[in-house]
């Protein structure tokens, strides 16, 4: 579409992805429709806003296609399976996601527009792009972290802030409204079920995921140590001379990039013929210039340790980095300068010896996995919304580090049984409270289940919703308990 003029276009669901859309497509001319489910209070609201720029807004029915509509530019969340989108399939008429109308306006302005390195995957996607926007930024490139980590892409296509080179998390809802997306180069960090309820199957959800790859130019980076990431580069079809590099925390092999001796390796991208090996960076660089030696009991200095799953992260953004053609001191600067988000394996406090860690964005099974495996002795505060999730895996695998464990919100019982399964010697203090003042209580009890060297780790497997807001109110409660302790 280059034509916009008069063009009637249906934008489906109000929020942070349809208001940005319905303004911009009113800008450039089209005739804009809004269709949104709710019709509640902030839903008015933003209605009367869009309604002021001559923007149709329909409240209380998205489900009905608007006659006439040429185009639809949905919400990513919203199922394939709505009525509307089926409406839609039999008047032959396309659905794009904000993603695919953000790659369609790119360059429209007539500059040129700046290639995207994509990351998607069920776990550590906003880690990545940002190690990654790090990196780019230590190589004196203009760039930002955009897309499903919560910076519209249509503002970094749009605005007036221009780019070289954009880092973009996706989704899998954003990825399976995407059809024309080309990435420059992307990575699929590692695929486990979640969201499965949306896309109806974990071949689905795959499939989604994978298109991520569809048209790269320089690289597909995949896990080394997830199959299922590697048989999507080879289903992809992709530019001519495409390379697939994977990353792996071990000896990388040829067009890997991986870990020898502390020390992260790429043998994709070499600079110096003579060698086969690159050396980019210790693993110690990552986040090292927030690193803070946490004292101990004694107050000596305990190491700062990286956790496993960040480093995995840190090589495939290391990846994409080289694949766009950024020197080895760069990804070494860049990792070093890297701040995590809150709620993502944050040191909150040491107290009596034991250390506090707040991973309440740990809402799946495949993340609390992550980082229940970066710590020996762990007294975890586990449970919330299971969304459909079994534990039997998880507590299998953590049995042996788990000092004790309490368990508290809505689902706690899966979590409980599982554990009565796989590790009936932890001693488990279920809570059986769901009120918000129940985490006071948690860091209490595992308070007393630590021991002197132990971490008492929020790692939930679960979503917050039935207690909290969200995961960052999760965290702040969690923090806020902690700093009583110390009281
Ligand atoms: P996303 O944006 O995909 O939700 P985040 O970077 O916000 O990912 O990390 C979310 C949580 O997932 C982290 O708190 C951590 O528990 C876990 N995690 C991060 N990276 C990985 C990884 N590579 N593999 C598994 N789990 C991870």
């Amino acid at each position: 579409v280059t034509d916009w003029q008069g063009k009637n276009v249906t934008v489906a669901g109000l929020g942070v992805s349809g208001v940005p859309a319905a303004r911009v497509l009113n800008g450039l001319g089209a005739k804009v429709t809004v269709v949104n489910d709710g019709d509640d209070e902030r839903a008015r609201a933003q209605a009367a806003e869009l309604e002021a720029l001559g923007v149709a807004v329909r409240l209380g029915d998205g489900d009905t296609l608007p006659d006439g509509t040429e185009l639809i530019v949905t919400a990513p969340g919203w199922k394939p399976d709505k009525p509307l989108f089926h409406a839609a399939e039999r008047a032959g008429v396309p659905v794009w996601g904000d993603v695919e109308l953000a790659w369609r306006l790119r360059g429209r302005d007539g500059r040129e527009a700046a290639p995207w390195l994509a990351v998607t995957g069920t776990n550590g996607k906003t880690t990545t792009v940002q190690m990654l926007a790090s990196i780019l930024r230590a190589a004196g490139l203009r760039t930002a972290a955009v897309g499903n980590i919560g910076v519209s892409l249509l503002d970094a296509v749009l605005g007036e802030e221009r780019y070289d080179v954009l880092a973009v998390e996706l989704s899998s809802y954003q990825l399976h409204w995407a059809p024309s997306l080309r990435a420059h180069s992307a990575a699929v960090l590692n695929l486990a079920p979640d969201h499965l309820d949306w896309h109806g199957s974990m071949e689905a959800y795959a499939a989604d995921k994978g298109r991520v790859y569809e048209g790269n130019r320089v690289a597909c980076v995949y896990n080394a140590a997830d199959r299922a990431t590697e048989d999507l580069v080879r289903a992809a079809d992709v530019e001519e001379g495409c390379r697939a590099v994977g990353f792996t925390l071990g000896t990388p092999g040829l067009s890997q990039l991986g870990v020898v001796d502390g020390i992260l390796v790429d043998r994709a991208f070499v600079e110096d013929r003579q060698h086969n090996a690159q050396e980019l960076a210790e693993v110690s660089d990552i986040g090292s210039s927030v690193a803070h030696h946490h004292p101990s009991e004694e107050g000596a200095s305990r190491p700062r340790s990286v956790a496993p799953h960040n480093i995995a992260n840190a090589l495939a953004a290391a990846a994409l980095a080289r694949a766009y053609g950024v020197p080895a001191k760069a990804v070494r600067d860049g990792l070093r300068a890297f701040t995590p988000d809150a709620h993502r394996i944050a040191h909150v406090a040491d107290v009596d010896g034991v250390a506090y860690v707040d991973d309440s964005k740990a809402t799946n099974t495949h993340a609390a996995e992550a980082s229940l495996a970066a710590y020996e002795s762990i007294v975890w505060i586990a449970g919330g919304l299971a969304k459909g999730a079994t534990f039997d895996e998880l507590a299998a695998g953590a049995a042996k580090r788990l000092r004790g464990v309490v368990l508290i919100g809505a689902d706690r019982a899966l979590i409980r049984d599982a554990l009565a399964r796989h590790a009936p010697e932890v001693p488990v203090v279920d809570l059986d409270r769901t009120d918000t003042g129940a985490m006071l209580q948690a860091v209490q009890e595992a308070r007393r289940l630590a021991r002197p060297g132990d971490t008492v780790l929020l790692a939930p497997a679960c979503a917050s919703m039935d207690m909290f807001a969200n995961y960052n109110r999760r965290g702040e409660a969690f923090a806020r308990a902690v700093a009583e302790l110390g009281a």
